[in-house]
């Protein structure tokens, strides 16, 4: 039950928001940090603050959807960084609209991004905790899960994740690798409040109406689930896998 060697972790869509608190949250936690992003130079202010902090990070630029950018990234963080044992698939995007007016575009954006890429990413890292005998891979699915209004790609990709995650969890197992999901409530990032400006309804009374609905009173943070993420990837966890964790303030959305 030693913890291994290398202790890098890989974070995808760490430019901002959920996956920004989170590569900051491993780095504090003592791990180097692969800060993944569609575009390398916006990962800049996650590696600045992960430095400033005393930790170490490296920016790379990356389409998640995209298997041949994948394995490169996945590369160079191992070259750069060492091997990756933790993998937190984060990126994330949404094309909200009904289901009558969904695009095939709207479709494919949102399944590429969060379930291929999920796919990708895992099978590009797989083999480096497999190759340690250790790995913690961490989904974000969401509450949508469950079933919202206007998201028909979203939470199918969002659902899509748990099944995922349980069938890597049977898999990988015997590797030492757990896999889990977490799906978070209302948190405050640019996806929320992107949600509020499409319908029309200023930020603040937007979150001010969801934390009333949520059981704890407030809305959720980005440093909610990077606190989630800490635990489910420290050694102690070891024995949680194949599990969805809603982090939503409450037992439901
Ligand atoms: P966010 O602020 O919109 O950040 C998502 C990040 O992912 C962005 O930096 C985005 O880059 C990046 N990204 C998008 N497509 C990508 C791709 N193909 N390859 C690499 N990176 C890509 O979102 P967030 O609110 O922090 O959400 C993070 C995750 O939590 C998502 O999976 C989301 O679905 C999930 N989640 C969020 C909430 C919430 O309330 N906020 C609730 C439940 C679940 P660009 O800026 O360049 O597009």
């Amino acid at each position: 039950m030693t913890s291994p060697a290398p202790r890098t972790a890989i974070v995808t869509g760490a430019a901002r928001g959920i996956g920004a608190a989170t590569a900051l949250r491993l780095a504090r936690d003592g791990f180097a940090v692969g800060v993944l992003d569609l575009d390398e130079a916006t990962c800049k202010d996650t590696v600045s603050a992960i430095e400033s902090d005393g930790g170490r990070a490296i920016a790379v630029g990356v389409d998640v959807s995209d298997a041949q950018q994948v394995e490169a990234a996945v590369d160079r963080v191992a070259g750069e960084l060492g091997a990756p044992t933790v993998l937190v698939n984060n990126a994330g995007v949404t094309r909200d609209n009904m289901l009558f007016k969904m695009s095939d575009a709207d479709w494919d954006a949102v399944i590429g991004v969060h379930l291929k890429g999920s796919f990708l990413m895992s099978r590009a890292a797989q083999q480096h905790m497999t190759a340690a005998k250790w790995g913690r891979i961490v989904n974000l699915s969401s509450v949508s899960a469950l079933g919202n209004r206007g998201q028909a790609n979203y939470s199918t990709a969002k659902a899509g994740l748990q099944g995922f995650t349980k069938t890597l969890a049977i898999e990988l197992g015997k590797f030492g690798v757990t896999v889990n999901a977490i799906a978070p409530g209302f948190i405050v990032t640019d996806m929320t409040k992107a949600t509020a400006e499409r319908i029309g309804v200023p930020f603040e009374e937007f979150e001010q109406a969801r934390a009333a609905e949520i059981p704890v009173a407030r809305s959720g943070q980005p440093e909610d689930i990077a606190a989630t993420v800490s635990f489910l990837v420290r050694e102690e966890a070891g024995f949680v896998s194949g599990q969805v964790i809603y982090v939503a303030g409450g037992p439901k959305a």
